[in-house]
């Protein structure tokens, strides 16, 4: 497997943000450098959040200065901050080194904190209702873009918060992007840099079975997020083409052995569509799949997009959806859809503001 090398920028060096602390011991090492410095790096950057090198005040000053000139520490710059009325929910326009632009949501409840990440500029895999699928792909995001959303997003907040979860779901489709995303969960992971857990990390996807079993081989126990929006191979191939080449049961078998694998619930995303799947029969069908695997349902009534003929169900008609699921499904929760009103909401990233 191809791993994502940090961006050179030669007048910066590599980005830090791009490296897993066993690769930094190794770079440090080419450099002439004692590999334990990545441990000491890791620490200032990650758990002291500290990302001037001037500022490590443990290292020797010599190699703080030779640290600064050799990794760059820089983050993409916030092109724009948008924020809900009530200060919950946040979606940030990073700019990345060149000039493409991703978006990132941090959204707080009373009880966690989550940032929603984006792995991929734009994506490929066209799905009917979401406004990132209009942009097409324009690229894959390196590792270092990847974990550089989290670091903006804590700094954004101050670190307030030590314990928040990370869920890929932002623009992009994830496992289309397995390499860089999986380095990025190692980052992420690592007990000497943020160290969240895997049960904090969840990996959305539509549908991409080779890549569900290679996510499983990889044992991350991360959680794993199917989008599946239908309960019929006829709608899903229209909503979610992907479909076509994986349809329904094919996605379900890959999702069952990976829950078995990493020993998980898995969460079925179902976004409601006024009038094309929210009806009881879909209802009914969508807890019949539920019972075949441990999972959990996630329902989300739409979010509309200017442009995409889709509408949003009326609250009667999620609340009906919701109890004909609840006695026949095992966990079934109807997402607070959050940050509709500053295009932060799920399928609404790059509606607006992701073109450079
Ligand atoms: S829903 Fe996800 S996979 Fe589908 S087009 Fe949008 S970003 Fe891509």
């Amino acid at each position: 497997m191809s791993q994502s090398l940090p961006i050179l920028d030669p007048a910066h060096g590599p980005s830090f943000f791009g490296f897993s602390r066993p690769r930094l011991a190794d770079h440090l090492r080419d450099r002439g450098l004692p590999g334990y410095r990545a441990d000491q790096l890791y620490t200032w950057v990650y758990q002291k959040h500290e990302r001037d090198t001037g500022q490590m005040t443990d290292l020797p000053r010599a190699l703080r200065t030779q640290l600064g000139e050799s990794l760059d520490m820089r983050l993409p710059v916030s092109a724009k901050v948008l924020s809900s009325p009530d200060g919950n929910t946040h979606k940030f326009v990073l700019e990345l080194a060149d000039g493409k632009r991703v978006e990132s949501v941090s959204m707080r409840t009373p009880r966690r904190l989550t940032f929603c990440i984006s792995s991929q500029v734009g994506c490929a895999l066209k799905c009917a209702f979401c406004a990132t699928g209009l942009m097409g792909l324009m690229r894959n995001l390196r590792a270092e873009e990847i974990v550089a959303q989290v670091v903006a997003m804590g700094e954004f907040h101050g670190w307030r918060d030590d314990r928040f979860n990370i869920v890929y779901m932002g623009m992009g489709e994830p496992l289309a992007n397995l390499a860089a995303v999986s380095e990025s969960i190692r980052i992420l992971n690592d007990e000497r840099g943020l160290h969240l857990g895997a049960r904090r990390l969840t990996v959305s996807t539509s549908g991409l079975v080779p890549q569900i079993r290679e996510l499983a081989q990889l044992d991350m126990q991360v959680g794993l997020a199917l989008s599946l929006h239908a309960t019929t191979d006829a709608l899903r191939d229209e909503l979610v083409p992907v479909n076509k080449r994986w349809p329904i049961a094919e996605v379900l078998d890959a999702v069952r052995e990976y829950g078995r694998t990493v020993n998980r619930r898995v969460t079925l995303e179902y976004t409601l569509l006024g009038g094309v799947n929210d009806g009881i029969d879909d209802a009914d069908r969508l807890a019949e799949i539920a019972r075949t695997l441990p999972s959990k349902v996630n329902l989300i009534p739409y979010n509309p997009v200017p442009g995409l003929p889709w509408k949003r169900p009326s609250p009667e008609a999620v609340d009906a959806f919701a109890q004909r699921l609840y006695p026949h499904a095992p966990a079934v929760t109807v997402r607070d859809t959050k940050g509709g009103e500053i295009w932060a909401a799920c399928g609404q990233l790059g509606g607006l503001s992701a073109s450079a």
